[in-house]
């Protein structure tokens, strides 16, 4: 082994740019470090432009903002959502928490994103149909899912809701559109993991224009104090449900830095994303390694970076042997339809066998903006070694 083979690879480090102190420091000083101050009203104007919302509202994490959406959705008992199998816990628990069942759909193989044609057969069952009130999307390591097809399932439904569960895709487009556009909601994770981070925080945004004022209810612990900020009504009181929802203005601080050097952190992310890519194309045939497929119409947001293995059983060895060459490694979601949680809140059992197929095969390489393409090549020599080896 090398000197360089010694030093570990970090699998993710929180994106920081050195702006972000004096921000904090200044919003520390102006004596209001409460939700919605100066450096939130200027992160939601950029947000807001980045995708033509109607309105965006920070909140303390993006589980927040999926539980506000779910709050806008006057979910009933009965009432059913759609959610991906693949997917991060609270896709789902959020709206179990306001009181809907869920019913669990597939992902398809090429995006990984919601496969739309079981999208259609869960709106044709006759009994659990007719009770679907949304149906939740996740742009998987930030590559768009098929839009196109979940707009056909959903196209004699107009009264159920599309979410984008977009914690992955800030700054993605599909067909040129930003993802974040595409659905009545969409919520985003400012979580230390996610491209843009201030430790622990997230995003509603808003895209129907009718749902703002209702959702500033929700957000307000249900008063209606932003009317009343903004002078329309006299005094405020309590109006509906809602609970406290607001990112301080410190993190927003930190939120803004970062926000204004979009460009930079999402170059620096596509940089090693098309690094692993190019140097993996040749060895994939050969090492049977499925890599990640961008459709023409779309732009990623440059997440994560994911391999998918010839063989599930020999998953546990590889991250063994990556580590062993001072690469980290790590599997991702196990599929909710088969957890204890899943099955206690589903509406029905199913299967979700893509979803299960690749939660076993999936690998994730270290993904952050300081990798350089040294660190890159490294990574990929590793793999290409490891996987030829076995
Ligand atoms: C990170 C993530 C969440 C949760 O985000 P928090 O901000 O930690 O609540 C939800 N959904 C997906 C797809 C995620 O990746």
């Amino acid at each position: 082994m090398d000197d360089q083979m010694d030093d570990e690879i970090e699998f993710n480090v929180q994106t920081f740019v050195p702006a972000e102190l004096d921000y904090v420091r200044d919003s520390l000083t102006r004596g209001h470090a409460s939700a919605n101050g100066a450096y939130s009203r200027q992160v939601r104007q950029l947000l807001q432009a980045e995708t033509g919302a109607a309105e965006v509202l920070l909140t303390t994490s993006c589980t927040a903002a999926l539980e506000l959406s779910a709050m806008l959705l006057d979910l009933q008992p009965g009432d059913t959502v759609i959610v991906p199998s693949f997917s991060f816990t609270t896709t789902a628990l959020a709206f179990v928490r306001q009181g809907a069942r869920l019913l669990f759909c597939d992902i398809e193989p090429r995006t990984l994103g919601l496969d739309p044609r079981h999208v259609a057969e869960l709106l044709a069952d006759p009994v659990h149909g007719p009770t679907v009130r949304a149906v939740v999307v996740v742009h998987y390591a930030g590559i768009a899912c098929d839009v196109a097809g979940i707009r056909e399932a959903l196209a004699e439904r107009p009264d159920v809701a599309l979410v984008e569960d977009n914690a992955h895709g800030l700054f993605g487009r599909w067909r040129g559109e930003p993802l974040g556009s595409l659905g009545r909601f969409s919520t985003l994770s400012f979580h230390e993991t996610k491209n843009i981070s201030c430790g622990e925080g997230g995003a509603l945004v808003l895209n129907d224009p009718a749902d703002v004022a209702r959702s500033w209810v929700h957000y307000d612990k249900g008063t209606d104090r932003q009317a009343f900020l903004q002078g329309q009504v006299d005094k405020y009181s309590w109006r509906d449900t809602g609970s406290s929802f607001g990112l301080a203005d410190p993190l927003a601080a930190i939120l803004l830095a970062q926000v204004e050097e979009r460009d930079v952190i999402q170059g620096r992310r596509r940089a090693v994303f098309e690094r692993y890519l190019s140097g993996l194309s040749p060895h994939a045939d050969a090492l049977g390694l499925a890599l990640p497929d961008v459709p023409e119409d779309r732009e990623p947001a440059y997440h994560l970076f994911h391999v998918l293995l010839p063989e599930a059983e020999r998953r546990g060895e590889v991250i063994e042997a990556m580590k062993a060459r001072g690469v980290p490694t790590a599997f991702h979601y196990v599929p909710l339809h088969d957890s204890d949680g899943g099955r206690l809140f589903s509406a029905a059992p199913g299967e979700c066998p893509t979803s299960t197929d690749v939660s076993a095969r999936l690998l994730r390489l270290p993904f952050h903006q300081e990798l350089e393409a040294s660190d890159c090549d490294r990574v990929v020599a590793a793999l290409a070694d490891v996987l030829s080896g076995m």
